[in-house]
């Protein structure tokens, strides 16, 4: 997001990591600096490559049997191989680091569109045929185009409020903001009730025109986090290593895993902080940065990838919002080849809980029957699902970190002050806050401050 704050947070990290990390003399000199990196996701890959690059010894720890956090290809079976991401899904045209990052490790990414359809009250509307009313969408450019301009108290003041109640301010009518509700409420995956209005607007005023759903990796997003895996060396990463102390004594960081205890000069922890909360930290962080660990919550969001016998809704850049139980679908499978297809459900808030809470069987039937306002058919061509609710994972315990108001400016910047000689990273710190570019650009930023 916004270029101001990512200065800030350089300068956050850059300040302490200077007493974080050994001061050039001979011992350092002698040997390979160490760093241990707490989470394989890619704000971990990503500071474990950098600092790999500049002749460091890294070792990632990773609690999940699995690598990649956050990101999670899944290819569908019976499907012919047809992929879809259970976790992170698009690229931005704004996300430079991303897209840079694709093209050195050669995974082409495809342009990647979509056209919303609604689906409200039963009533099916085709791209196009519905939108917000003039006078709110007049107030909505209005405030985007003067973004820019807002001046620091400005700042504070929107993030004081929520979403809803900015945009009732700026004119918007009840059904204006109901709508867009429905739809932001994908991005946020809470109602926009419960958002930080200066989150919001910072995202869509810095945001590409389709929102960051600009384009795929080729193949699946998982293919980029094996790229990490082979460049950083699968020798130095562990798995299945939950990481539950983390003590600093005599300029020495000793990171416990298991049974086993990991030494090293400084350390990443990129664990969400649902997970942050439960590593006990020796000498303990300070109360006011424990506190703000408490206040943080991350969005519930539930994806369920239905598999069809065809692909019954016939455009290849369909998605459709709605008032459903499901919420939103959209196609999964665009450009990959196949008569069948994937529609993915992407469900948030009470309405994530409620399908988290049935059987795959109980929450098909709903996703299904959700669409025969659009499809009549829709109910009998589907033949299996995966679901993820990542309200329920052990690790995040949500999707994303969600500010609330009040939050980006009072809680933020705390998260992010390092703790003696440890660096904290994530998606839940950047300013490009719950994408995988601000996952990258977090982990790669913190290695930074160790390296210089
Ligand atoms: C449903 C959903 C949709 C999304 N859509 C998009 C999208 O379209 N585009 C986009 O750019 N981004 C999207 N994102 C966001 C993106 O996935 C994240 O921003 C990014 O992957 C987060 O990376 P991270 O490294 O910060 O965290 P994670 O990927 O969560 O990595 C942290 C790692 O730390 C590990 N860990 C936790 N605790 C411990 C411990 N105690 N010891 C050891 N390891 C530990 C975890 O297991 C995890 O592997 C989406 C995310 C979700 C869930």
């Amino acid at each position: 997001m916004n270029n101001t704050t990512r200065r800030e947070f350089l300068q956050i990290i850059g300040t302490a990591a200077a007493g974080a990390v050994l001061a050039p003399s001979v011992f350092s000199q002698r040997r390979a600096r160490t760093c241990v990196i707490v989470g394989s996701g890619l704000a971990g890959l990503s500071a474990a490559l950098r600092l790999k690059s500049k002749g460091w010894n890294v070792t990632v720890l990773e609690a999940r049997s699995r690598i990649g956090g956050r990101v999670f290809s899944h290819v569908m079976p019976n499907s012919d191989g047809l992929i879809c991401e259970l976790g992170a899904e698009w690229v931005g045209e704004s996300h430079e680091r991303i897209i840079e990052l694709c093209k050195e490790f050669n995974i082409p990414l495809q342009k990647h569109q979509f056209e919303d359809h609604l689906l409200r009250n039963g009533k099916h509307s085709r791209p196009g045929a519905w939108d917000l009313s003039p006078q709110a969408k007049a107030a909505f450019e209005k405030m985007i185009a003067g973004y820019e301009k807002l001046t620091a108290a400005q700042k504070r003041r929107l993030d004081s409020k929520d979403w809803w109640t900015h945009l009732a301010d700026i004119g918007f009518t009840r059904d204006d903001l109901l709508l867009r509700d429905l739809a932001d409420s994908t991005d946020f995956g809470e109602s926009i009730r419960h958002v930080s209005a200066y989150s919001a607007l910072a995202e869509y005023a810095e945001s590409s025109p389709k929102n960051e759903m600009d384009y795929k990796m080729t193949g699946g997003n998982s293919r980029l986090v094996d790229e990490f895996v082979r460049r950083i060396g699968a020798e130095n990463i562990r798995t299945g290593m939950k990481v539950s102390e983390i003590n600093q004594r005599a300029g020495i960081v000793t990171v416990k895993a298991g049974d086993e205890s990991f030494r090293a000069d400084a350390c990443i922890c990129t664990a969400p902080i649902a997970s942050l909360r439960k590593i006990k930290f020796n000498p303990p962080m300070p109360a006011v940065q424990r506190d703000a660990a408490e206040k943080l919550t991350y969005a519930r969001i539930i994806k369920n990838s239905v598999l069809y016998e065809n692909r019954f809704w016939k455009d290849d850049d369909f998605s459709m919002v709605t008032d459903t139980t499901s919420h939103y679908y959209f196609h999964s499978t665009q450009k990959q080849a196949g008569t069948m297809g994937i529609l993915t459900a992407y469900a948030i808030g009470e309405k994530a809980d409620v399908l988290a809470s049935q059987d795959d069987a109980r929450r098909m039937n709903v996703i299904t029957r959700d669409l025969v306002d659009f499809d009549p058919n829709a109910p009998r061509l589907a033949k299996g699902i995966a679901s993820y609710a990542w309200q329920r994972d052990e690790y995040t315990e949500g999707a994303y970190a969600l500010y609330r108001p009040g939050q980006w400016f009072g809680i933020r910047p705390i998260l992010q002050r390092p703790h003696g000689k440890v660096l904290f990273a994530g998606e839940h710190l950047a300013d490009w806050q719950g994408f995988m570019e601000g996952a990258i650009n977090t982990g790669e930023d913190a290695a930074d401050s160790l390296i210089k």
